[in-house]
């Protein structure tokens, strides 16, 4: 599946399907699920986030979306504007892959500002 992607100032009210949006201003990606749910997926670009590399042709996110906490459950890569479909996880995969997420954040923003909603991760 083929995308676009187009860069924009703020973020459109509706958005096309099969395009990625992608605003620098508010440092945040959106584009609708790639299954046809019709979701709308926002993926902030920050060091402890997605990255967004642009060659002058194509866009690609880094690391894979995963829409886990959608009905869908869609798990795909977005790379040079192609949409790659990957494995859906597993529960404990999920749980592991949060779990990593908050200790990059916790590394990158130490731990005083560490944020609440992982809080029961911790025992
Ligand atoms: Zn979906």
């Amino acid at each position: 599946m083929k995308l676009s992607h187009k860069f924009v100032k703020n973020i459109p009210d509706t958005l096309e399907n099969g395009v990625v949006y992608v605003s620098m201003d508010y440092s945040t990606a959106i584009h609708k699920c790639c299954c046809g749910c019709g979701n709308e997926i926002v993926t902030p670009l920050s060091p402890t986030d997605w990255k967004l590399s642009f060659d002058g042709e194509t866009i690609s996110l880094y690391p894979s979306i995963g829409n886990w906490s959608l009905p869908c459950q869609s798990h795909y890569w977005i790379t040079d504007n192609e949409v790659e479909w990957a494995s859906r996880w597993t529960k404990r995969q999920i749980e592991r892959g949060r779990i990593e997420e908050e200790q990059d954040k916790e590394k990158y923003y130490g731990k005083k500002k560490r944020r609440s909603i992982f809080g029961f991760f911790k025992k």
